[in-house]
């Protein structure tokens, strides 16, 4: 197996290991909180994007936020779920990479980002990198390196 010295590990284009936009669940700007809690729990994903239709980042969606903007003060006012967007709930804190980057910059995000989302100049999404994608990398890197050094 070709074992990559650091730099090179460092160096290699995030999008070598990007998961693919299409393949992403997401919701879109505008659409209730009730059609993504849908959307959350029928994928299992802890978090989700939030794309407007031309595919821009515009935050991330997690079933945390919507439980919380439906939490009254006895009861969670479930009804208040189809008349509340995703836009007023969502976050803007998230991890971003350029399509552009590379591992090192990835790998100092993700240490605080269970997933970091890729977008290109124009902020177009381009799909995410995870953490587990990047570990199992560094996992590879750090296994062939020893048995070369072995
Ligand atoms: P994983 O590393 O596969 O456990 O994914 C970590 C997190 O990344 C998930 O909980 C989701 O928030 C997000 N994620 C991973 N894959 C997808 C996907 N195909 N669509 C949407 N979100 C995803």
């Amino acid at each position: 197996m070709i074992s990559l010295n650091k730099r090179q590990f460092l160096d290699q284009p995030v999008m070598d290991f990007v998961i693919s936009s299409e393949k992403v669940a997401h919701v879109q700007t505008g659409n209730s909180a009730e059609h993504a809690l849908l959307v959350l729990t029928k994928t299992g994903y802890s978090s989700i994007p939030v794309l407007d239709a031309k595919y821009r980042l515009h935050g991330l969606l997690s079933t945390k936020m919507i439980t919380e903007a439906i939490l009254g003060m006895e009861r969670i006012e479930y009804e208040r779920l189809a008349s509340i967007k995703v836009d007023d709930v969502m976050s803007k804190e998230y991890g971003v990479l350029r399509t552009s980057d590379t591992l090192q910059r990835a790998l100092d995000l993700v240490i605080n980002h269970a997933f970091l989302c890729v977008v290109d100049s124009e902020g177009t999404f381009e799909g995410i990198l995870t953490r587990r994608v990047i570990l199992k990398q560094l996992k590879k890197y750090i296994y062939t390196r020893q048995e070369q050094n072995a």
